[in-house]
C-alpha cells in the first residue's frame, strides 16, 4: 500500500469482513470501529485457541498451541516494559498511556479487544507500570502474555471512573502504597491512535500534564525489529507469496475485481493468515490508479492487473505484496516499462544497507524511472516500514535523512501508472549487517495467464 491508507483500508476491511464469518460490525463505518471488530475476530482465532482445550482428544490441538505461545514468548519479550519506561525517561515524556493498538501489543503481546470500556497500560519513566483493564476483559488480559509479565493488573467496574484510577495511580508512581506524595506529572505520551474520546478523558483527569504523543519514546524501539520479529515477517511474507501463487488461477476473463478479491481474502485466511487487511485488485484502466477499489469490472484479454495484498498473521504480524499479471498479451508500451520497473525496484532493493539513508533507497527506484521518461507516472514514495502495523516507521521517502539500521523492516515498491494500465512491484525488504534481505520472492516476472 502507498498512500491514503484510510480511504483504501476501510474498504479492504470490508472486502475481508465479507469473506469470512466475523462478529456484527456496529452502526460506524469508520476504520477505528472496523480494526475493533477485527481485533475481536482475531482473539476467537488460532492464537488463544489452544487456551481452553483439555480433551485428550485435543492432545494435537493442545502442543500446536504450546509451540504457539513458545514462539509468542521470544516475540513478546518481558523486558519492553523496561526499555519502554526508559525510552519515556529519554524523551522527557512522565508516563506512557497506551490503549488498545500496536503500541499496547508491542510492549505486552496483549492482543487487547479496543472499546468505549478503557483499556489502559501505563508506562511511568519512574515506576512499575500497570494495567486497567475492565473486569470483564480481566480473564483474556491474564491469558494473554500480559498475564506472564507480573503486571499490576487493575479491574475495574461498571461504575468506577477508570481514567479517575490512571490519574490517582500515576500520583502514587515511584512510591507504591506511600499515600500523601502525590507528585504532578508534567506530561503523559498518549498512543497516537488513542480515541479522541479517550484523549479528552484523560486531559481533564490530568489536569496539570501536557499531552504528548508515545511516538517519540517508542519508535525506537518498534522500528528496529528482533530476530523473532523478522522471523515472523518472514513468515507473513511467506503466507503472502504462496497467496499471489494462487492469484494466475482466479484471474480469469469474465470474473469481476470483486469476485477475484473475494477469493483472494478467503487464500490469504487459508494460507495462516489471521486477518485479511486489504485487497486491491486493479485491472485494466484500474490498474494505473495504485489504491482502486475492487469494483465491478469486468476482466479482458489484454488486460494488465495490479494485485496489492496483505493481511495479519496470528503472531500479529503483517504481510504487503503487489505483483503484476497481465491477461493474454499485454500492449507493447506495458511491456517495455515493465522492464524498467522491474530494474528500479531491483536496484532499490540492492541499495538496502546499514547507513545509507531511507531517501536514498527511493532515489535509486526513482532514478531508472525518470531517466526512462516515466518518473511522472510514479506517483508516491517507494516504500513504508511494517511490522504491527501495515504502516509505520521507517518510511522510504524523498527527505528521510534517517539512516538505515539493522533490524529495520519495509516495502520497497515503486509503480508506473501511465494509464490505460499501469504496474507496481512490491516486496518486503529486511536490513542485515550485510544489506537487504527480501521477505517476499514469488517471481516478480510479469505473469501472464490464459486470455
Ligand atoms: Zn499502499
Ligand atoms: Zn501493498
Ligand atoms: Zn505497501
Amino acid at each position: 500500500m502507498t498512500s491514503k491508507e484510510a480511504e483504501a483500508k476501510g474498504g479492504h476491511v470490508a472486502q475481508a469482513e465479507q469473506a469470512r464469518p466475523v462478529p456484527a460490525a456496529p452502526a460506524q463505518a469508520d476504520a477505528v470501529q472496523a480494526d475493533a471488530v477485527q481485533a475481536g475476530a482475531v482473539q476467537a482465532g488460532p492464537v488463544q485457541a489452544g487456551v481452553g482445550h483439555t480433551g485428550a482428544g485435543q492432545a494435537g490441538a493442545v502442543q500446536a498451541g504450546a509451540v504457539q505461545e513458545a514462539d509468542l514468548a521470544g516475540l513478546y519479550p518481558a523486558d519492553r516494559l523496561g526499555l519502554a519506561a526508559a525510552a519515556a525517561a529519554r524523551a522527557g515524556i512522565g508516563a506512557l498511556l497506551l490503549t488498545p493498538g500496536p503500541d499496547l501489543r508491542y510492549l505486552t503481546g496483549y492482543d487487547a479487544l479496543a472499546t468505549e470500556r478503557l483499556t489502559c497500560l501505563a508506562v511511568p519513566a519512574d515506576g512499575p507500570a500497570f494495567l486497567v483493564a475492565p473486569r470483564l476483559e480481566l480473564r483474556s488480559v491474564q491469558a494473554s502474555p500480559a498475564g506472564g509479565l507480573g503486571l499490576d493488573i487493575m479491574a475495574w467496574d461498571e461504575t468506577d471512573d477508570p481514567y479517575r484510577l490512571v490519574a490517582d495511580r500515576l500520583g502514587r508512581r515511584g512510591s507504591p502504597g506511600a499515600p500523601g506524595r502525590p507528585e504532578a506529572l508534567e506530561s503523559v505520551g498518549l498512543a497516537d491512535q488513542m480515541w479522541a474520546m479517550m484523549v479528552l478523558r484523560f486531559r481533564d483527569a490530568l489536569p496539570g500534564a501536557r499531552l504528548r504523543l508515545a511516538s517519540p519514546a517508542l519508535r525506537g524501539l518498534r522500528i528496529r525489529k528482533t530476530d523473532a520479529e523478522v522471523a515472523a515477517l518472514r513468515q507473513a511474507g511467506a503466507a503472502i507469496d504462496r497467496v499471489h501463487g494462487r492469484v494466475p488461477e482466479l484471474l480469469r476473463p469474465g470474473r469481476t475485481e470483486r469476485e477475484v478479491a473475494a477469493d483472494i481474502a478467503g487464500a490469504i485466511i487459508a494460507e495462516g493468515h489471521a486477518r485479511a487487511d486489504f485487497v486491491i485488485v486493479g485491472s485494466g484502466p484500474n490498474a494505473a490508479r495504485p489504491h482502486h477499489e475492487p469494483s465491478r469490472r469486468i476482466l479482458a484479454a489484454g488486460d494488465t492487473v495490479v494485485v496489492d495484498i496483505g493481511g495479519t498473521m496470528p503472531s500479529g504480524y503483517r504481510s504487503d505484496c503487489t505483483r503484476t499479471y497481465a491477461i493474454g498479451s499485454p500492449p507493447p508500451e506495458f511491456t517495455a516499462y515493465y522492464q524498467v520497473l522491474q530494474e528500479a525496484q531491483e536496484a532499490a532493493c540492492a541499495t538496502v544497507r546499514p547507513g545509507v539513508r531511507a531517501e536514498a533507497v527511493d532515489a535509486a527506484a526513482r532514478e531508472p524511472i525518470t531517466a526512462a521518461g516515466y518518473g511522472d507516472y510514479f506517483v508516491h514514495r517507494t516504500g513504508h516500514g511494517i511490522g504491527l502495523e501495515t504502516h509505520e516507521d521507517p518510511y522510504i521517502v524523498s527527505g528521510n535523512t534517517e539512516a538505515l539500521v539493522p533490524g529495520m523492516a519495509f516495502s520497497v515498491e515503486p509503480g508506473i501508472y501511465p494509464g490505460p494500465h499501469g504496474a507496481r512491484i512490491e516486496d518486503i525488504v529486511v536490513c542485515t549487517p550485510d544489506g537487504g534481505q527480501r521477505l517476499n520472492n514469488v517471481t516478480r516476472e510479469l505473469v501472464v495467464v490464459d486470455a
